[in-house]
């Protein structure tokens, strides 16, 4: 196969902080082998309406810190067509586009290996949600900020609980999965820790907190994940209000802080990592394949397994969570 000249990179779906600078490291690595990189905007929207802009060394000066993404993303049913890919792929070819890096989600990466069975540009994605969700990857890019926002409000949160010997139930961003909910839940030592894999779990609510109650501790933090069974923090503190008549019961939504802020460490290391090995597995001739990071290990795993496999949380974090609050 011929040498790549040219790649676009674009985000697309739920933003994430470190997608900045998972894009500053695919458009440095591609400049640095020699290859000319094209910036999509507006995820695959600007693919099909041609939102192409070259991206040189200094577009992606100062962005490694910034949280949402400099190329903007969207979500796009026009792409979920034959003829939106159509016009997709003609607009790539035009550009002699030779591949394109994907930052995104499962919809994201769905819609890359459908059309990677249509079309011959091969696309590599590089996950980048906070939702963690993601089969093959232990981590996806933006995860672990939005894990440190959430203790750092629930920290925030417990010094006014303990003030007033108040219950609180704190939503977390998880419509269908645990994974904020668990690990930050171990994180700022909640009292118990509420997920969608876990059903009717208010009736098991008093046995968690009743040693605490027993010990007079003063405060209770429940953490919530938003696609619990029973409607979210709100929905489980009013069934739970009856249970705890001696504590007044509030609830925090966390929401869309979750999303924003500047990169941690870890995440900004991990985007680097893993756009770097998008733009090596291009110039390999991989395609229709995700990077991702397995026991710290960079990895490639093929969409077809990252869209289709699911991603089981973490059952041992929770016992330790719960063993830990009593
Ligand atoms: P995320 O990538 O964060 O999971 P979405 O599920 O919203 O976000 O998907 C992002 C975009 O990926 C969609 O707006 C659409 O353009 C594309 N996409 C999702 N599913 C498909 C599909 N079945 N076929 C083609 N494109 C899809």
């Amino acid at each position: 196969m011929a040498k790549i000249k040219r790649i676009g990179v674009l985000s697309s779906g739920g933003d994430a902080p470190g997608m900045n600078a998972a894009i500053r490291a695919v458009t440095r690595t591609a400049i640095y082998n020699g290859i000319e990189v094209i910036g999509i905007r507006h995820g695959y929207q600007g693919m099909i309406n041609g939102y192409f802009k070259l991206l040189k060394t200094f577009n992606v000066s100062d962005i490694i810190q910034r949280g949402g993404t400099i190329l903007k993303t969207a979500r796009c049913e026009e792409f979920k067509t034959p003829e939106g890919r159509k016009k997709a792929y003609n607009n790539l070819k035009d550009r002699r586009l030779d591949g394109v890096v994907v930052i995104g989600g499962d919809g994201s990466f769905t819609g890359a290996r459908i059309f990677n069975e249509e079309y011959d540009i091969p696309f590599i994605g590089i996950p980048g949600t906070i939702d963690n969700d993601i089969y093959g990857t232990d981590y996806t890019i933006g995860y672990d900020t939005a894990l440190n926002t959430v203790i750092e409000a629930v920290d925030k949160i417990r010094d006014t609980a303990s003030a007033h010997n108040r219950l609180f139930f704190i939503e977390v961003m998880g419509a269908e999965a645990g994974f904020i909910a668990i690990r930050s839940g171990l994180a700022c030592g909640a009292e118990a820790i509420i997920i969608p894999e876990i059903k009717n779990q208010v009736k098991k609510l008093r046995s968690f907190l009743e040693e605490g109650f027993k010990r007079k501790k003063s405060s209770n933090i429940i953490i919530v994940a938003e696609g619990a069974d029973e409607g979210g923090a709100f929905g489980v503190a009013k069934k739970a209000k009856k249970d705890f008549q001696d504590y007044s019961v509030r609830v925090t939504v966390l929401g869309h802080i979750q999303r924003g802020g500047s990169p941690s460490v870890y995440d900004r290391v991990t985007a680097s990592r893993l756009g770097y090995a998008a733009v090596e597995a291009l110039m390999d001739d991989q395609k229709s394949a995700m990077v991702g990071l397995q026991n710290n290990e960079v990895v490639l795993v093929p969409f077809r397994k990252a869209v289709k496999l699911h991603k089981e949380v973490n059952w041992e974090l929770l016992e330790i969570a719960n063993i830990l609050s009593v």
